[in-house]
Formats: C-alpha cells, sequence, structure tokens
C-alpha cells in the first residue's frame, strides 16, 4: 500500500505487515519499525531512537501484564518469571530485549508454563506488532473517558468498566477482529444506556430538592411534621440513591404535602371553633357574675327590709320577691351549667377530632395495605406479597420457581390531568388497575407503587413471556376505551419487565426494570421492553 495522508495508524500497521510479508522479513520490533515508517512515507527511524521506542514499548507492555489478571499466570508467577529472565540476560541488551518479549507473549496469551524453551519458543504475532502503533493509545484514552463517566458506586458499571478494559486490551493486541469490535460496540451501548439512566437520575435528584424546599418552607411552623417527613425520606433513601428511591420520596413528599395542607386546614377550623367557645364562657361568667352581683345586692336589700318589716304581710311580699329572684338565678345558674357542660363535651369533640385528623396520616401510610383510589394492593401490600412469592419460589424448583417483576408508568398521564381535570386522572387510574387486575391471572399480584406507577409480580413466568404477556395486556387496554363525560378517553402505559434474581431485594429487581421501562418510554412508549 501506498504512504496516504489519509491512512489510519491501522491501516499503516497492516500495509507495514503486509510489505514484512512480501519481503520474507521477520515481524521483529526493528523490521516491522522501518517497514511502518516507509509505509507512512516516513524516513526510517534513527537506531538509537527507535531502540528507545522499543525499549519504551517493551516496559510499557511488561506494566500493563503485570496489572492484568490471568489464570495461568497468577502475580507471583509472573514476578518469578520476570526475575528469571532479568537474572539470565541483564548482561545482554538483545537477548534481554528478546526474552522479554517472547515472556509477554506468554503473559498476554495467557499460555501454561512450560519452561523457558516453550517461552522463547512463542512465536511473534503479526498483529500483536500493529498493536505497538496508535491501537493502544487511542482505545486506552476512549475506555478511559467511559470508566470515568460511569458511576463508580454502581457494581454493574465497575463490570462495564473492567470489561471495557479487557476489550481495549485485547483490540491493542490482536487487533480489530469481529467478535472484539461487536463485542466492544455491545459493552459501548450497555455503557449509553447506563449514562442515559443517570442523567434521568440526575433530573429526578433536581426535582426531589425543589420538592423538598417546598414542602419544608410551606410546613415548617409543623415541627413534628417535618420531623416525620423526613423520617420517611431517609427510609426511602435507606437503601442508597437509586432513581426509584429518590422518585419514591418525591412522591411521598409531594402526597403528604396535600395531605397536611387538608389536615391543617381541618385543624385550624377545629382550633377556630374552641376559641369562640371559650369566647363564649367568658361572656356567659360575665352575664352571670352581674346577675349574682345583682342577686347580691337586692338580698342586702331585702335583708335590711325583713329587718325592718313590721307585718308578716310586708315580711310575706320581700321573701316573696327574693325567692322569685333566686329562682330566677338558679336557672340562670342552672343554664350557665348545661351549656357549659354540652361546650366542655363539644370541646372534647373537636379535641380529639384534631388527634384524629394528626394520626391519619400515619394509618393511611402505614397500616392499610390497599390503595384507597384503585382499591389494588399499595407499597405495604406489594412487600407483603412480593416476601411471600419469595418464600413460594424458595419451595418450588424449574420454572415454578421463577417470579416475574413489571413495572408499569401510564403515558403522558399529566398531559390527560391538565386537560380533563385530575378526577379524570383518578378515573383512569381506577379503570387501568381494573383492566390490569381483571386481565392477569388470580395469582399474579398488581399493586399501585404511587402515582401513576404499577407494579405487577408474575408467579412461575419466564421474563419473556411475562414481556408477551404485557404486550397483550397493553394491545387489549389500547382497545378499551374508558368514558369520561360522555368522552372516550384512552389511556396507555409503557412497562419494563425483568427476572426476580433468587435472593434479591424488590427494590433491586425494580431498579433494572426502570431501566427497560426508561427504555420503553424512550422508544416510543405503549410497548414492554426487557431487562
Ligand atoms: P410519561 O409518558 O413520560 O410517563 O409522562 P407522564 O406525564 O405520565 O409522566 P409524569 O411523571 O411527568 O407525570 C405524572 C403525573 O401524574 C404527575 C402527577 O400530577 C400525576 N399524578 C400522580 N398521582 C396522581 C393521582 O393520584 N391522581 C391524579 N389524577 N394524578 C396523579
Ligand atoms: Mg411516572
Ligand atoms: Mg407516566
Amino acid at each position: 500500500m501506498a504512504a496516504d495522508a489519509a491512512a489510519t495508524p491501522a491501516q499503516l500497521a497492516k500495509g507495514a505487515l503486509r510489505r514484512l510479508a512480501l519481503a520474507h522479513q521477520e515481524p521483529t520490533p526493528e523490521n516491522y519499525a522501518r517497514a511502518y515508517a516507509e509505509e507512512a512515507g516516513q524516513p526510517p527511524p534513527a537506531d538509537a531512537r527507535h531502540a528507545g521506542a522499543v525499549w519504551a514499548a517493551l516496559i510499557e507492555r511488561v506494566m500493563r501484564g503485570l496489572e492484568r489478571g490471568a489464570r495461568q499466570w497468577t502475580p507471583a508467577r509472573k514476578k518469578e518469571s520476570l526475575q528469571r529472565v532479568l537474572d539470565s540476560s541483564a548482561s545482554d541488551a538483545q537477548r534481554l530485549q528478546q526474552r522479554l518479549q517472547s515472556l509477554m507473549q506468554a503473559w498476554e496469551a495467557d499460555l501454561p508454563v512450560e519452561g523457558e524453551s516453550a517461552m522463547a519458543a512463542t512465536p511473534a504475532t503479526p498483529v500483536a506488532r500493529a498493536a505497538d502503533g496508535a491501537w493502544p493509545e487511542v482505545t486506552a484514552a476512549l475506555q478511559g473517558v467511559v470508566q470515568a463517566a460511569l458511576p463508580p458506586a454502581d457494581p454493574r458499571a465497575g463490570q462495564l468498566a473492567d470489561e471495557l478494559a479487557r476489550l481495549a486490551d485485547k483490540l491493542a493486541q490482536t487487533g480489530p477482529e469481529p467478535a472484539t469490535v461487536q463485542a466492544l460496540a455491545d459493552a459501548c451501548e450497555r455503557a449509553r444506556r447506563l449514562l442515559g439512566h443517570r442523567h434521568r437520575l440526575f433530573d429526578d435528584i433536581g426535582r426531589l430538592c425543589t420538592e423538598l424546599s417546598q414542602g419544608l418552607t410551606e410546613l415548617s411552623e409543623d415541627a413534628s411534621w417535618a420531623r416525620g417527613q423526613c423520617e420517611s425520606l431517609q427510609a426511602s433513601l435507606a437503601d442508597g440513591v437509586n432513581s426509584r428511591s429518590v422518585r419514591a420520596a418525591t412522591e411521598l413528599l409531594h402526597e403528604t404535602r396535600l395531605r397536611q395542607q387538608r389536615v391543617q386546614a381541618q385543624r385550624s377550623a377545629a382550633s377556630q371553633a374552641l376559641k369562640d367557645l371559650i369566647q363564649r364562657l367568658l361572656g356567659e361568667l360575665g352575664e352571670l357574675g352581674e346577675h349574682t352581683g345583682r342577686f347580691g345586692e337586692s338580698v342586702g336589700r331585702h335583708a335590711e327590709a325583713i329587718a325592718r318589716a313590721d307585718t308578716l304581710e310586708s315580711l310575706a311580699g320581700v321573701v316573696r320577691t327574693l325567692v322569685d329572684e333566686s329562682h330566677a338565678v338558679q336557672s340562670l345558674v342552672r343554664g350557665t351549667q348545661d351549656r357549659l357542660q354540652q361546650d366542655h363535651a363539644r370541646a372534647g369533640a373537636l379535641e380529639s377530632r384534631v388527634r384524629e385528623l394528626e394520626g391519619e396520616l400515619r394509618r393511611l401510610s402505614d397500616e392499610v395495605s390497599t390503595d384507597m383510589l384503585t382499591q389494588v394492593a399499595n407499597r405495604r401490600g406489594l412487600q407483603q406479597a412480593f416476601e411471600a412469592e419469595v418464600a413460594r419460589a424458595g419451595r418450588a424448583e424449574g420454572d415454578a420457581a421463577l417470579l416475574a417483576v413489571g413495572l408499569i408508568d401510564i403515558d403522558n398521564f399529566k398531559k390527560l390531568n391538565d386537560s380533563l381535570g385530575h378526577a379524570a386522572g383518578d378515573q383512569a387510574l381506577k379503570s387501568l388497575a381494573a383492566g390490569v387486575r381483571d386481565r392477569l391471572r388470580p395469582v399474579d399480584t398488581v399493586a399501585r407503587f404511587g402515582g401513576e406507577e404499577f407494579v405487577v409480580l408474575l408467579p412461575a413466568t419466564p421474563a419473556d413471556e411475562a414481556q408477551l404477556a404485557l404486550t397483550r395486556l397493553q394491545r387489549a387496554l389500547s382497545a378499551s376505551l374508558f368514558m369520561h363525560d360522555g368522552r372516550e378517553v384512552l389511556v396507555t402505559f409503557s412497562a419494563g419487565v425483568t427476572a426476580w434474581r433468587p435472593g434479591e431485594a424488590l427494590e433491586t429487581a425494580l431498579e433494572r426494570a426502570d431501566e427497560a421501562l426508561y427504555e420503553a418510554k424512550r422508544t416510543g412508549k405503549n410497548r414492554t421492553c426487557l431487562a
């Protein structure tokens, strides 16, 4: 091949190897470097510079070889063989170079150790020499960028980074073989999906922070509520920040804030009623005081009149007036007492209503396992069903021990709420929950996970069959519109499905299903993807 301005290092490397083959020359580093320079239209490398470059490449190989894990070549064996080569050939630079190259080939191929002769006899592969060109730097740099972008705390990201590093090494050593290129493309696609999902996670965290600050500012005067909210948030995030837990916390805060606003409104109405009662009580006491005061005065006056009374008739008149007045005061006191008792009872009832309202939030989320709106299981019910299914799977064998986990999210639900109103949204949630419940098997679990998200557990079902089942469900629901205000409304959903892995928590399986759900949303909605 002639030198060409647009030739890539890989093309130059191939051309150099072809030159060596035609000239029946061995692909030693010196011969290869010369052929490469000829192919690139450059003057042959100066000997000293060339020798330096060969040694630099060799040292880099040794370093890479020491870092790389291998089955045959344990770190101890590597060190031992390296020491042997250094001990036996340190006095002769050319021999040292040759023996080190042979040793590197043995390490890189991970061939069993069969004495030094086997190492020395391993032929240099031509493409391995080509890899000493620009390949390793380029692939290592790209792989480094991807590795830096991958989240370090995620074990799958760690595996992916290792795999990318392994493939970059392989590419550097064996060149762009179709299988390696395909494997690298697959790993890149997985990295792209993982990174896409991470970006969504950060969006979710941003929304969570907004929701948090709004909730806490609006309701900060109620210390107990703020504490409760923070506890729920901590519980939700206890398993680590993943997109599911962050969104669950956001929804929890949003919902709690709305409920708390309602409870607060009722509470302030009750407090106002109590204040009114106290006001009335003070009025009554004032009135009573006036009456008893006047009665006291008239008793004094009557006592004087009695003292002065000289006839029975005049005494009887005074006593009659006194008795009448005392009756009037007595009935006034009795009436006030009755009213006070009634007011006291009302105050007690109002107080217990306030306490009842305050306890409502906790009861709603903690004690009930059914979602009030849709009448399917709520998170608590889902957790109970999941634990029962895990126990059942543990006792079963074969397909019966399988459990498919699906995550369903209504498409464009915000738009439906905005255009038809919240009540229509609620009706759509009920209709969808009923539609899913009716069309799945009785052994399957349907649960409202929050907002407009549902989780399904399909026991004894391989994940691909679960994907088919949910796709059938989507087709069936697309055909059945629900009615609102005499109008037909179409509600569709997207879903992600995964196979539960024995021993893993529901959250872990849901995190995987969520990635597949995201893929379903990304690729057009109203479809089911598999993770
Ligand atoms: P996508 O297709 O990507 O899922 O878009 P979307 O609009 O469905 O998704 P998004 O998560 O942005 O909107 C969900 C909306 O669901 C926002 C919230 O107001 C609404 N929502 C959550 N819970 C309820 C509820 O109980 N009743 C009603 N009517 N709406 C709810
Ligand atoms: Mg949603
Ligand atoms: Mg949605």
